[in-house]
């Protein structure tokens, strides 16, 4: 059974194998709108090397304009998968034998229908020093204003497969909030065309560096986005910061309400740092992430 489709764009010239996906999340349509660009775009034109796109990873997820499919696992929770298990875990076992086959990949993500995520590449910080570089190299070429540098011990996860590969691999983050930005397809098409050109797959001059920040957290847990600044019940989140501000420790966040109106409490910033994830769906559910603080 095919899980998702591929197009492979062979030079026919000795070169690397990048492979670059989108919808491993099925709300997330900026990396998908960039994935078919590069299928317009690249039919052809490769110089060297092999290049495989995957416009949508999960199908299924994407036709329910959820983040998940039925089966209510995170894809990139899940991986390596299981062939012989639910949908999401054939996937998760399709999209490893694919990440195992590349030299090198991205994962191209947004914050999806309830997060807006501020643009950034981010990588699990390898002990395999070559890989590492490799993807503080893709990193640096794809060009977005932020890049983290995460604990490589997360599980589960694409990058998870790629850094246990030693594969240089990146994921990209932007946005979100149940659009397709405009903005967020042209920056991926041309991350990705950089990328390319950087390993020379493709003639490309490479623009000047628009890289703000760098971070780099090996600490445990860190580039978990799922639990930080958690609701502490159902409710209204009221945020009073926006992507890309600056806080403080101890800084109010922002509010949630009890849809009863009852029952009021503050999110405090629990480090100093920029907002690069933000909670936009106004309802969430006790246990929710709310801010991400990097
Ligand atoms: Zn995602």
């Amino acid at each position: 059974m095919v899980l998702f489709t591929k197009e492979v764009i062979d030079s026919s010239t000795a070169g690397p194998h990048l492979v670059i996906t989108a919808g491993v999340h099925g709300d997330e349509f900026e990396p998908m709108q960039c994935v078919h660009a590069l299928m317009d775009r690249l039919t052809g034109k490769l110089k060297s090397g092999k290049l495989t796109l995957v416009p949508c990873v999960n199908v299924e997820a994407f036709l329910l304009g959820d983040r998940t499919a039925s089966d209510n696992l995170d894809l990139a929770r899940i991986c390596p998968g299981n062939p012989d298990g639910s949908i999401t875990m054939q996937v998760g076992h399709a999209l490893t034998k694919l990440i195992k086959s590349a030299d090198y990949y991205i994962d191209l993500h947004t914050g999806g229908t309830r997060f807006s995520v501020y643009p950034l590449t981010g990588y699990p910080l390898n002990p395999n020093q070559q890989a590492l570089e490799g993807s503080r190299k893709m990193a640096q070429a794809f060009n977005l204003p932020f890049i983290w540098g995460t604990d490589w011990r997360l599980q589960g996860r694409s990058m998870s497969i790629a850094c246990e590969n030693n594969i240089p691999a990146i994921y990209a983050e932007y946005e979100g909030a149940a659009v397709c930005s405009l903005e967020g397809v042209r920056d991926y098409i041309d991350g990705c065309l950089n990328v390319l050109g950087m390993l020379g797959m493709i003639d490309r001059e490479q623009p000047p560096s628009c890289v703000k920040t760098v971070v780099e957290d090996p600490s445990e847990g860190s580039g978990h986005m799922q639990i930080c600044h958690p609701a502490p019940f159902d409710g209204l989140l009221t945020p009073h910061y926006e992507l890309g501000d600056r806080v403080n420790q101890g800084d109010i966040l922002g509010i949630v309400r009890a849809i009863d109106g009852k029952q009021t409490a503050r999110l405090i910033a629990g480090q100093r740092g920029t907002i690069i994830v933000l909670h936009t769906f106004s309802m969430v559910r006790e246990g929710d992430a709310t801010f991400v603080i990097a």
